[in-house]
């Protein structure tokens, strides 16, 4: 067979620059040029003894053989793995051809070593894989845009999470479609994305932000536009990254870090060793320093040396311990000046909980405290003078008191004894002038009292009623002195109300006293009635009427509307001020209506109460029968000549009287003899004054229980108190009437 071929075929063979030979049909190789013998490492004598099966590693002899007789006159092209002789093997793509010569079929085969193209291809299906991956699992949403339409051809699943759409929704759409008509810019969506679009396709790649809105959500992305050539075809890609998040993250930290760069307190941020990483402006300005100087620094360049390194110890515990600590120093600017700052130390903790900075707040108050300072000093001041104030009154009204009991009690004295009318007269403008005077020095006193101290109120369910007519009584006698008429106009029963009596007969007292004092012609009436949960206290007068102008004034302190040296009403101006602030201290209102020349009305509410009445707030009508206590041995203990004329003249004669006027002489006599009663002025002269002599009586044998009523001028709460917790069981401020001693005495020997 291989002579049929002949020595011209294997010269032909030779001349082809690629590897040939020839099979017979049982797959032998009868015919080889030399470029495949080197091509399978064999000389062509070996190579001749070869068939086809000894170098393909890809098929079975049945294989070769079932190919050659399907070849007959055809040609086709297959990629084989070829043997070497030494065994190694590589890809090969052999192209055969069945021949037929003299009736004896043949294969032609041209083979070609593609183990270089095998590799290529793989690499490219490879990389094709890889970045198709890429593609599908980018975060970015990545498009692929048609660079002649610019219609997204293709998209990765991060753009339909970003849009919200799916691919199919996606894709033959323009990206302005996707936009707003207008960018952050102002500038239109459409002519915007094509002037990056041709940027891009001049092969810049371009990188800019661009705003979508998808379905009213507005999505700001950074976006990276480039050309992309594959295969000779070129696309436009389109990755886009989503900001929004990032760009409010941003601004929230823009805007944080602007307020606390613009905090009017100092901060300053130090790691973990307290090395200072940021401080404000506040700070800068506060210190002198600059941000340079410090950043870097531990902050103790600030200690003044006047903090206590345990302020200092307490601090660091504090924070490493994780709390906040708050405080203050006294630190040293960088001129060398120093200022009080008042400290907020807080440690920053990371996700872990771990502390990685510190963060300090800082507020200078050096001013603050200069201030507090004066403050406390002007305060200190202030109590002081209060303190003198309150000794000043008390002395003050102790001394003018103690005058009165002389002038008062003569008086009514002279009064009752002599027959002779002036004589009576006289006495009785010396009674008046001197009630006057004791009227006002009391309403200075309240007035003081309630400024000082706090007046203890007792309010209670009560019935007004017994008190109102006590206070109608009272001024029944004044109102016809001057020829008007006082009325009581009361249908209820009883009237409740949630009162304190003794403030409300002031109350009382000072509506009715004005409304007589300032009505000329006409009358006066008194009317309270309930109105619903509220009791309604009405005093109307006829007289001269209050001026509008006047309406707010009246109620303050020493205020009248006839005021100056032309004033035609005499008065203290303190009744309404008085007034005003006990209804207020009884949780009620007061107000009134008035009219020039026609008269004013007075009303007072006050709160309602279903309660019982309270029996003991009954008003019990002034005795005026004078009993006999002849048998009673009494001590008087004063040392005011006046005032033991007075009392002399009092009681002397309803009493066994003995007079001392001083404590020596006191003790004495408690001592020599047994007396039923020691009436004791307190501001004695000498060493010792009325409550030393009392506590002494009640050392005395068989003075444990003797009653000691003090007879004094010292006419405060806080006396009355101190007084009462003396050993002294009575109390009776002075000036007094007569009515008050003997009622006194009353009380104390029906015990
Ligand atoms: P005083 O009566 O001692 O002057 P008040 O504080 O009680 O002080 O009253 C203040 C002023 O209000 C009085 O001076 C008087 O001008 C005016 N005022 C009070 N009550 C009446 C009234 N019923 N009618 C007219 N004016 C009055």
């Amino acid at each position: 067979m291989k002579e049929n071929l002949g020595n011209l075929t294997l010269e032909l063979l030779q001349s082809i620059n690629d590897a040939v030979y020839i099979l017979d049909e049982n797959g032998n190789v009868i015919q080889a040029n030399d470029t495949f013998c080197r091509m399978l490492g064999y000389d062509l004598n070996e190579l001749l003894t070869l068939n086809a099966k000894d170098y393909n590693a890809s098929w079975d002899s049945e294989k070769i053989l079932t190919t050659i007789r399907q070849l007959k006159n055809r040609t086709e092209t297959f990629e084989i793995i070829h043997r070497r002789k030494d065994g190694s093997s590589f890809d090969a793509e052999v192209s055969a051809k069945g021949i037929t010569i003299n009736k004896q079929d043949y294969l032609f085969c041209i083979t070609r070593d593609i183990s270089e193209r095998k590799k290529t291809q793989t690499f490219i299906k490879e990389s094709e894989k890889k970045f198709r991956a890429l593609f599908e699992n980018a975060m970015d949403a990545i498009l692929l845009l048609d660079i002649q339409s610019f219609r997204i051809f293709d998209c990765n699943p991060a753009t339909e999470e970003m849009f919200g759409k799916s691919r199919n929704q996606i894709i033959h759409s323009l990206i302005q479609e996707f936009s707003p008509e207008l960018q952050k810019n102002g500038e239109k969506s459409d002519e915007l994305i094509n002037f990056f679009i041709n940027k891009a396709l001049s092969g810049e790649k371009t990188k800019f932000e661009w705003c979508f809105a998808i379905a009213d959500k507005e999505i700001l992305a950074e976006l990276n536009l480039y050309k992309v050539d594959i295969n000779g075809n070129s696309i436009l890609q389109l990755i886009c990254k989503d900001i929004t998040e990032k760009r409010k993250s941003e601004e929230q930290l823009n805007l944080l870090s602007q307020s606390i760069n613009q905090s009017s307190s100092a901060v300053i941020i130090t790691d973990i060793n307290g090395n200072i990483e940021y401080v404000n402006d506040t700070f800068c300005k506060l210190t002198g320093y600059s941000r340079e100087e410090v950043i870097g620094q531990n902050p103790r360049f600030l200690k003044s040396g006047y903090t206590f390194p345990e302020t200092y110890k307490k601090l660091w515990e504090n924070i490493i311990s994780g709390k906040q600590w708050n405080g203050e120093f006294l630190n040293k600017r960088k001129d060398g000046t120093l200022y009080w700052e008042s400290a907020r130390i807080s440690p920053v903790k990371n996700e872990q909980g771990e502390i990685t900075h510190f963060i300090g707040v800082k507020d200078d108050v050096t001013k603050l405290k200069k201030l507090l300072d004066e403050l406390r000093i002007a305060k200190a001041k202030a109590e002081e003078t209060n303190r003198l104030k309150t000794s000043f009154l008390a002395n003050m009204s102790h001394e003018l008191r103690t005058p009165l009991v002389g002038i008062l009690g003569c008086a009514s004295m002279i009064a009752e004894d002599t027959k002779e009318p002036l004589t009576q007269e006289l006495a009785n403008i010396i009674n008046k002038s001197g009630q006057r005077l004791h009227e006002t020095l009391n309403a200075i006193l309240d007035l003081t009292r309630l400024e000082s101290e706090t007046l203890p109120v007792d309010l209670k369910p009560v019935n007004i009623l017994p008190l109102l007519r006590n206070s109608y009584e009272l001024f029944l006698n004044e109102a016809k002195l001057k020829g008007l008429n006082l009325y009581l106009d009361v249908d209820e029963e009883e009237i409740l109300a949630f009162a304190d009596l003794s403030l409300l007969k002031s109350v009382l007292a000072h509506l009715i006293s004005n409304a007589v004092k300032y009505t000329e012609t006409g009358g006066v009436s008194i009317r309270a009635f309930t109105n619903e949960n509220k009791i309604i206290i009405k005093v109307v007068d006829t007289g001269i009427g209050i001026p509008d102008s006047y309406q707010d004034i009246i109620f303050e302190p020493f205020r009248q509307v006839s005021e100056g040296y032309n004033r035609q009403f005499e008065g203290s101006g303190l009744g309404l001020t008085l007034t005003k602030k006990y209804v207020k201290l009884m949780n009620g209102r007061i107000w009134f209506n008035s009219k020039v020349g026609e008269g004013s009305a007075f009303f007072v509410e006050l709160n309602a109460t279903a309660n019982k009445i309270d029996m003991s707030t009954e008003v019990t009508a002034q005795k005026s029968v004078i009993a006999d206590f002849k048998e009673k041995k009494v001590l008087l203990v004063e040392d005011d000549p006046i005032n033991i004329q007075t009392i002399s003249a009092f009681i002397g004669n309803l009493v066994q009287l003995t007079t001392v006027n001083n404590a020596a002489d006191a003790i004495a006599m408690i001592k020599e003899r047994q007396f039923d009663l020691i009436l004791m002025d307190i501001g004695l002269s000498g060493d010792k004054n009325g409550l030393d002599v009392a506590r002494e009586i009640r050392s005395i044998k068989n003075y444990f229980s003797t009653p000691i009523a003090a007879v004094t001028a010292y006419a405060l709460d806080s006396d009355r108190e101190k007084i009462l917790s003396s050993g002294c069981t009575h109390y009776l401020a002075k000036p007094f009437p007569r009515q008050k001693l003997i009622e006194l005495l009353e009380e104390i020997f029906s015990e």
